[in-house]
């Protein structure tokens, strides 16, 4: 099952993507989903990102060919970042190419989105809290990860969090094609079954240190090949089984 959030109108919902059409959702899809009884066409509205969540945690040097590229040891245990709430983007939404950087990279990832409060999860228990999965693009400040020393400058500017286009909720994670596009030309090509840390894992141990809520996303970390995008390029992330996230990089609009 798809599930999205729109705007329609003045309405901000949730709803559930099928066949072309959006059945609206009343409240929000975590514990169950009560349908409102509307139905929209796909192009009567607009898809926002497809949850909203209290805190990202990202995870770097998840794909054992990711981290030989950055000449990394691999880690023994997860690597956690934050990314803030004011990053996030929906599909279709302008990267803000911010003028301090001159290399700002795509990062194509596996979003896990929370679908229950959950702290201290067993790695047994942790899949009952997984709501579904998403298309994450975990932008990226390059040089200025490198000036900085640690990462919150460089992967928080607002834009830097592209999450969508829906949330699928029947797929396993266990081995899917993630593929990053940049102006349709393949540039990442990676496979979830090479993470270092599966997604069960990486909720639980998220949640050793803090506590999950209903749509919280756990960036999953990035395979090889990312690289730098330039103002007019559009980037998609394309996982087998949820779909294609777009997005295109912008300058700051000079007249708005
Ligand atoms: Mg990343």
């Amino acid at each position: 099952m798809k599930i999205v959030r729109f705007k329609s109108e003045n309405h901000f919902s949730f709803g559930v993507a099928i066949s072309g059409q959006v059945k609206q959702l009343v409240g929000s899809p975590y514990k169950r989903l009560i349908y409102s009884g509307n139905v929209f066409a796909e192009n009567e509205i607009k898809l926002l990102a497809p949850c909203k969540p209290s805190k990202i945690v990202a995870i770097g040097l998840n794909y054992r060919l990711h981290a030989d590229e950055l000449e990394c040891n691999l880690p023994s245990h997860p690597l956690m970042f934050l990314k803030p709430p004011s990053s996030v983007i929906g599909h279709e939404e302008e990267i803000i190419h911010p003028a301090i950087s001159q290399q700002v990279d795509f990062e194509g990832e596996l979003g896990i989105v929370i679908g229950r409060k959950g702290h201290l999860v067993p790695v047994d228990e942790a899949g009952q809290y997984i709501f579904g999965y998403t298309c994450f693009n975990d932008i990226t400040a390059r040089d200025l990860q490198k000036i900085d020393g640690q990462w919150t400058r460089a992967k928080s500017f607002d834009t830097f969090a592209c999450i969508g286009p829906w949330i699928e909720t029947e797929l396993s994670p266990v081995a899917l094609k993630i593929e990053t596009f940049l102006n349709g030309e393949l540039k990442q090509c990676g496979n979830t079954a090479d993470m270092i840390f599966s997604p069960i894992e990486l909720v639980s141990a998220v949640s050793q240190v803090m506590t999950l809520e209903p749509g919280d996303v756990i960036a999953s970390g990035t395979p090889a090949g990312i690289g730098p995008m330039e103002i007019g390029d559009v980037v998609d992330v394309k996982i087998e089984g949820v779909g294609t996230l777009r997005n295109r990089v912008s300058a700051r609009h000079l007249f708005s």
